[in-house]
């Protein structure tokens, strides 16, 4: 039977050791702080940008909810983003995504002060990430290491490939496994003979946003995956394709009307030495992993 790689009890113990560290810096006077700038109102952003400052709170971190119209121009987020740049009861900047179209996201992000760069955004992190220095790295690739070390899946010397090369999520979950000394393969749209390659994978991270994109044909069998992706199926036919006679998915879907599914075939998990599920796995890292970095910043900024 494949090892089930539970997302839930490892944001558990992240957020305990988070906990245990904000006490510590309480100690000395310290207390990390998240400003989350939500702009505009969709709905989505609003359920996660309000979890994670509820996360803040049950951990003990002081939280600025900030949350301009979606009128707001790129010089005004500018003008913000400065501002909490040089407040010193903040350590961490989180802009959530999407912003709106008139908005020029990159020079927003591209704003926020490297040392304050919860997200990982920032290219001076991306730079220090991919030259080995020590750097805020973005948060759900962040959490794929942590459930691999967490779970004591070896790491050195294997093969991982990761499908799917985005910035926040491909790329860095790449830099990162090769900093663990994996050997890598990053594959794409444009790669050639794809099952070939993640076939060769002892690790495979999944991260295109193609629903059961990685077909059981794909599997090495006994390989480790990690589904990243996060895909909402709504109409009967795709929820057939995937999860038929399943019982406890059909009472989901009966409920809300829709599931989420991976980016991973469930019939490719059954081959899986070890699996993140979707739900409940790589996605409930990355909440954990923000108040992680927060905290890692704060320290950092005090030079502790
Ligand atoms: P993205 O920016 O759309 O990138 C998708 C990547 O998949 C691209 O690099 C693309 O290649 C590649 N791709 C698309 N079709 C492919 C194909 N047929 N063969 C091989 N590669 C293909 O997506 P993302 O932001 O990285 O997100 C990926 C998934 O992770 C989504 O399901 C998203 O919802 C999920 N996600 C989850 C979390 C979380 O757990 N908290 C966070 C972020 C994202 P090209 O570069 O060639 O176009």
């Amino acid at each position: 039977m494949p090892r089930i790689l539970d997302g839930a009890a490892i944001a558990a113990a992240i957020k305990h050791d988070v906990a245990a560290d904000v006490r510590t810096l309480a100690t000395k006077g310290v207390r990390p702080g998240l400003a989350a700038v939500l702009v505009g109102n969709v709905a989505a952003s609003e359920i996660y940008v309000r979890n994670k400052v509820q996360t803040c709170a049950e951990l003990g971190l002081y939280s600025d909810l900030i949350t301009p119209p979606d009128t707001v121009t790129t010089a005004e987020l500018l003008s913000l983003v400065a501002s909490l740049n040089t407040r010193d009861d903040i350590d961490g900047i989180l802009v959530q995504l999407p912003l709106p179209k008139s908005i020029d996201a990159r020079a927003v992000l591209d704003a926020i002060d490297p040392a304050k760069d919860v997200d990982g955004l920032h290219p001076v992190n991306a730079g220090r990430l991919q030259s080995g220095r020590p750097a805020l790295a973005p948060c759900t690739p962040a959490g794929v290491i942590e459930i691999l070390k967490r779970c004591a899946l070896p790491i050195a010397g294997q093969h991982a490939v990761v499908v799917g090369r985005s910035d926040i999520v491909g790329k860095p979950a790449a830099m990162l496994l090769l900093n663990q000394n994996a050997t890598v393969t990053i594959c794409h749209s444009k790669t050639r003979d794809l099952p070939s390659i993640t076939r060769q994978a002892d690790i495979l991270v999944a991260a295109i946003g193609r629903p059961g994109f990685v077909t059981p044909e794909m599997v090495k069998p006994g390989a480790t995956l990690i589904d990243v992706g996060i895909n909402r199926l709504t109409t009967r036919e795709e929820f057939d394709r995937f999860f038929l006679g399943n019982e406890k998915r059909e009472a989901a879907f009966a409920k809300r009307g829709s599931v989420i599914v991976g980016d991973i075939h469930p019939k490719a998990f059954e081959l899986a030495g070890a699996y993140t599920p979707v739900p409940g796995g790589v996605g409930l890292l990355t909440i954990a992993m923000l108040m992680v970095n927060t905290v890692h910043a704060a320290k950092m900024r005090r030079g502790l």
